[in-house]
């Protein structure tokens, strides 16, 4: 069975150059979120069932999913973001946790952003690390990753875990408030450790 490390933190805690760095260690990443884009892309296995649901209309013309048209269709409409979920997740779930199981590395990487809010994942890994940061931090980062305003960033954060309720439930804490130069280090030190954990060394 492959030793499974869930990889998680806040919106621009640093979760994919934290990623990265293990990947590059050898260890097998399996990413939630590059599997939700590859399930509404073109061709994207997802996509006749949001087709069914939503209508053509979510469709781009190269058959991807029209990202901001389907916001615009969940955002003031509870019932068509359950709907949603309902098409994404299980195929979510079920396709990582087969990428998991199929790990040619010593152990994988799962990176879940919500990790800590859902339980079905924590259960599925054997240990959790957060990729830690302060509030001001994330707010800079992810305001000059993608142009959102502050109160934007405030907004999408606000329905995330608390750094807190984060940090409760990790078993190891990865510190990227520093300069990107810090993580490596701290990678390498995790990546010794999974390895004689998943029984590697
Ligand atoms: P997440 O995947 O958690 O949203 P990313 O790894 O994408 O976060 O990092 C968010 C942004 O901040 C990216 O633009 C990334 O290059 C940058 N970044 C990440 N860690 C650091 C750091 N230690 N110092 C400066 N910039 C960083």
């Amino acid at each position: 069975m492959t030793y499974i490390i869930g990889l998680t933190g806040g919106i621009g805690s640093g979760k994919s150059a934290a990623a990265h760095l293990f990947a590059d260690l050898g260890a097998t990443l399996v990413d939630t979120d590059i599997i939700a884009h590859e399930l509404t892309g073109p061709g994207g296995a997802a996509m006749p069932a949001l087709r069914l649901a939503f209508g053509e209309s979510v469709a781009a013309a190269d058959g991807r999913l029209d990202r901001a048209a389907m916001r615009a269709r969940v955002f003031s409409d509870p019932a068509a973001k359950a709907q949603l979920e309902a098409i994404l997740h299980p195929r979510i779930r079920s396709l990582s946790a087969e990428r998991c199981a199929a790990a040619s590395g010593p152990y994988a990487v799962l990176v879940v952003p919500l990790l800590v809010e859902s339980a079905d994942y924590a259960k599925r890994v054997q240990r959790i690390a957060v990729v830690d940061c302060t509030e001001e931090t994330q707010v800079r980062r992810v305001m000059a990753r993608s142009g959102l305003s502050a109160d934007e960033v405030a907004r999408i954060m606000a329905a995330q875990a608390s750094r807190q309720a984060r940090l409760a439930v990790a078993d190891d804490v990865i510190d990227n408030d520093g300069p990107l130069a810090s993580l490596a280090p701290q990678v390498a030190a995790l990546h010794r450790h999974y390895l004689a954990l998943a029984g590697a060394i």
